[in-house]
């Protein structure tokens, strides 16, 4: 079975990097890997594929830097003109970003069965481009692979059901779990930084809602201020652009660092006190190394982690937003495992298997 698997941005090299390490041990499977451009930076890009050896993609679009719609269109072409080159049993994509729409629209239209993993996430907030693709991409979809339950129960709210829609668990909880071991044995970010273990809070902030509107961005900022701890808070390139274009004021307790590869950002994760975050990735790595999340935005796809008190949200333009620094926040509930065993790569193979033998 041959499978073309399209990647493009942070998140997805993560995921692909728990995938792909099953792909490469079978025989029956061959993947070929597109990568968008979508992320471009070394450190965004090139450093997840030396760390975390993933496969070098034979095919590099170098799309990146555009708007949503420049980079949408033109991830479309070039990935149609690989499908038809290749011509395999299904397309992979991941999670919810232009690269997974991109994708997907190619392959459905060449007739191309679309295997989603990460399905069934919703936001219900068409404001986020993450929600529209997707949506979208679910909807086109051959094979529905959802992280958890409550995945399986939006799809069926949109009615999507059926034999095509598998709950196999969050393959970023197989990375989690396999890198989390390279991390202590090989990671000295902690050193580097002089952190002692729970002294120091870890921050990301990338969203576009948080990072496009200066009121907004500016009271995250002061919110972490509050902190009594330093707040290590690896930058995305696209919240440095705006610190500088709006002129944030960035308190004296925030450390802002380079964006870092996986195994010290997960090492990081592990010894933080607490994890602020707008990120989708780090409020789940946030649970599988058990420390409390406080997720800066409205609302969140992961609402399992709401319900166990493993996360609380902290809507930045909400009216007790800046006190909810100056809180301790405890552990969560550990009566259930929302995310699988960590297993999920195994079954996402086994589920394009399946579906490869009934085409
Ligand atoms: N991440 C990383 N280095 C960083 C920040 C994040 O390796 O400096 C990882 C993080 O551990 C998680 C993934 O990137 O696995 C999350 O990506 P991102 O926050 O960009 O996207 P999202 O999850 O919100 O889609």
């Amino acid at each position: 079975m041959k499978i073309v698997t399209v990647v493009g941005a942070r998140p997805q090299f993560i995921k692909a990097a728990a995938v792909s390490r099953v792909f490469a041990g079978r025989q029956d499977c061959a993947e070929v890997m597109i990568h968008t451009g979508q992320h471009f930076d070394a450190n965004m890009s090139d450093v997840f594929f030396q760390e975390l050896e993933i496969p070098k993609p034979a095919y590099h679009l170098g799309v990146g830097g555009g708007t949503h719609g420049q980079n949408t269109g033109r991830m479309i072409e070039g990935i149609e003109s690989v499908l038809l080159e290749q011509r395999p049993d299904a397309l992979l994509v991941y999670g919810d970003t232009d690269s997974t729409l991109a994708g997907a629209l190619a392959a459905v239209k060449l007739h191309v069965p679309v295997v989603h993993v990460e399905a069934g996430l919703r936001s219900f907030n068409l404001r986020m481009p993450e929600e529209i693709n997707r949506r979208l991409t679910d909807h086109v979809s051959s094979l529905l692979l959802t992280p958890n339950e409550q995945g399986i129960r939006n799809l069926a709210a949109e009615g999507i059901c059926g034999a095509q829609v598998i709950n196999v668990g969050d393959v970023m909880y197989d990375a989690a779990l396999h890198f989390g071991i390279t991390a202590e044995q090989t990671s000295s970010i902690l050193e580097q930084l002089h952190l002692a273990p729970s002294a120091y809070w870890l921050a990301t902030i990338h969203r576009q809602e948080n990072t496009d509107d200066r009121l907004r961005l500016q009271r995250i900022f002061d919110g972490l201020g509050r902190a009594a701890a330093t707040v290590v808070l690896p930058l995305h390139p696209r919240t440095r652009k705006r610190i500088a274009d709006m002129a944030v004021q960035v308190p004296g307790n925030v450390r802002i660092i380079e964006p870092l590869g996986y195994i010290d950002m997960v090492m990081l994760e592990k010894h933080a006190a607490l994890i602020v975050t707008d990120s989708g990735g780090v409020q789940k790595e946030a649970y599988f190394h058990r420390v409390p999340c406080l997720t800066l935005r409205d609302e969140t796809e992961w609402v399992e982690l709401l319900d166990m008190g493993w996360n609380r949200l902290a809507a930045p333009m909400s009216e007790g937003f800046l006190d909810a620094f100056e809180l301790s926040y405890s552990k969560g509930s550990e009566d259930h495992q929302p995310y699988g065993s960590g297993q999920a790569s195994l079954a996402v193979i086994k589920a394009i298997l399946t579906l490869a033998q009934g085409n």
